[in-house]
Parts: structure tokens; sequence; C-alpha cells
């Protein structure tokens, strides 16, 4: 194992949306940090994309009145 290897180990995988499959640029990205959703599910991380975050919107915040009434 390099350095290189094991610095690219340590870093955090770039999130991919749940919804259309999209692969952020960068987990590092602003841009995707403050417009993708992030949820936890368990021990994972729940990524969706700025886009399908938008377009789903309504759904989620139907979904999310369900679950916590
Ligand atoms: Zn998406």
């Amino acid at each position: 194992m390099t350095a290189s290897d094991a610095v690219a180990a340590a870093e955090a995988p770039s999130p991919v949306c749940a919804v259309c499959g999209a692969v952020a640029t960068s987990p590092d990205d602003p841009v995707v940090l403050t417009t993708w959703a992030r949820e936890r599910d368990g021990e994972r991380d729940t990524w969706t994309c700025a886009d399908c975050s938008r377009r789903h919107a309504r759904d989620i915040e139907g979904k999310l009145d369900v679950q916590w009434w």
C-alpha cells in the first residue's frame, strides 16, 4: 500500500444519489454539501442529489409526516 492509497482510503467516498444514481464530484465540494440531502440509514449515509431533493421534496416531507406523527 502506498501513501496515496492510505490517504484515499481515509477520505469519505463520493456521495451517490440514492434516487437517480448521480455521483457527486467530490464529498468535500461545498456545493454538494449544501445542496445534497444527507440522511442517516443505520450505519450508512444515504444521499439525495440537489435535483432529486427539489423534485421529491414534497414526497420526502410527506414520508416524514407519516413517520413522525
Ligand atoms: Zn438524484
